[in-house]
């Protein structure tokens, strides 16, 4: 039987790729998002390069337990905001390696550091960017989409 924390990373799981969707349509097949309650030393990872192996794999360790408590937060609020965080990782990874007009996008709004630019997908997904920022994310994605799931070309 699932655990209180696979049950909440479950919906917080549907919800993200409902977001995702319907904000800027993009329809990941699956993400795949394994809970690790012993792992320990992160909240949350992303597996690097897993995205080209069928879909994005995202870890959480039982550490999300304790980091919700701290907060004040939900389980499924603290899952969604890691969610969100972890694809930012992913996305940053395409655009380095697959695009260069992608990348140029990214670096222009954030730089070479890649923590910011994931921690902004939170603010994103949260409702909480600035305008500048949604802008330059929606920016961003939709070009990620046309890439990665509409298979269009540089
Ligand atoms: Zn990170």
């Amino acid at each position: 039987m699932d655990t209180r924390l696979e049950r909440a990373v479950a919906r917080a799981k549907r919800r993200f790729m409902g977001d995702l969707k319907s904000r800027y349509g993009i329809s990941e097949d699956d993400i795949r998002v394994v809970v690790k309650p012993r792992g320990r030393g992160y909240v949350s990872m992303y597996r690097s390069r897993s995205q080209y192996d069928g879909s994005p794999l995202f870890w959480i360790s039982g550490s999300l337990e304790s980091a919700a408590a701290e907060l004040g937060e939900s389980l499924e609020d603290v899952a969604y905001d890691c969610i969100a965080h972890e694809y930012g990782h992913a996305v940053h990874e395409f655009a380095a390696a697959q695009d260069a007009g992608l990348w140029r996008l990214v670096e222009r709004g954030w730089g070479y550091d890649e923590e910011p630019f994931a921690e902004g997908f939170v603010w994103l997904f949260r409702g909480l960017a600035g305008t500048d920022d949604k802008t330059r994310y929606a920016g961003v994605l939709r070009r990620y989409r046309a890439l990665a799931f509409e298979g269009e070309g540089s």
